[in-house]
């Protein structure tokens, strides 16, 4: 059972409506975003990317994805069908950080083994997930960022359906830096067996809100479903699920 409940939009006076969970909300007849807890006006950076395809369109992409690489079975475009194809404006943070790690560790690789210490800097336009049981990839979702634009409500479809954010700001840099202190523990694998100290620091330079356009599409091949994922700004495909080739 899914609860809806509503608030008045501060800007137009229209219901937006909100389900438990959600942190922001954007009115669907002005686009105006505000911060569900206190009524107030969100006042940070709030981007769009523009989906480039309509329902018949994405089919162009979709095909493609069918047609390209060896693993796939070589009927796969001619014998899918397409069940579903939902365009989905997932909502996401784009937390953009000088990231430093301090280390401490032991390289066992030989006799006798040597402590080590080091550091890795690096500075990222880290990518969170707004939302928290949706199941997206977002490692493989190469986010074109050179295309956001301000958001802008009357560029999304009335098809289209507008997710809003369960994660604040502050939520979302503590998750980029808990993801990206994970990947400097792994990039130092390489450099030390066994990690005695390890410290990562970020210096956030920006966190933008920002709404991205995904088609979650369903095919149908040989009686069984699949889920296949397409970025609509530049219709590559995200993630897709490859039935095996039979015998
Ligand atoms: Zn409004």
């Amino acid at each position: 059972m899914s609860i809806v409940d509503e608030i008045k939009c501060s800007h137009c006076g229209a219901p937006i409506a909100f389900k438990p969970g959600e942190i922001l909300a954007t009115c669907k007849y002005c686009g105006f975003t505000v911060v569900i807890e206190t009524g107030e006006t969100f006042t940070f950076e709030h981007s769009l990317l523009l989906n480039a395809y309509d329902l018949d369109q994405i089919e162009g992409p979709i095909r493609t994805w069918m047609q390209e690489g060896f693993l796939k079975p070589s009927d796969l475009a001619r014998k899918s069908k397409i069940v579903e194809k939902d365009l989905v404006y997932l909502p996401f943070w784009v937390v953009s950080v000088e990231a430093k790690s301090t280390y401490k560790g032991v390289f066992e690789r030989l006799t006798p083994a040597v402590v080590r210490d080091g550091k890795i800097e690096k500075e990222y336009s880290w990518l969170v997930l707004a939302r928290k049981a949706t199941e997206f990839p977002t490692k493989e979702y190469n986010v074109p960022l050179e295309g956001k634009i301000p958001y802008d409500f009357r560029k999304i479809e009335g098809f289209a359906k507008v997710l809003n954010s369960e994660v604040d700001r502050d939520g979302a840099v503590e998750i980029a830096k808990q993801q990206i202190d994970a990947h400097h523990r792994f990039l130092v694998q390489q450099d030390v067996d066994k990690i005695i100290e390890f410290n990562t620091e970020l210096d956030t330079k920006q966190v933008v809100y920002l709404h991205a356009p995904i088609w979650f599409v369903k095919y149908e091949y040989k009686g069984k479903t699949y889920q296949l994922l397409i970025d609509g700004a530049m219709g590559t495909a995200i993630k897709g699920d490859i039935p095996m080739s039979g015998f």
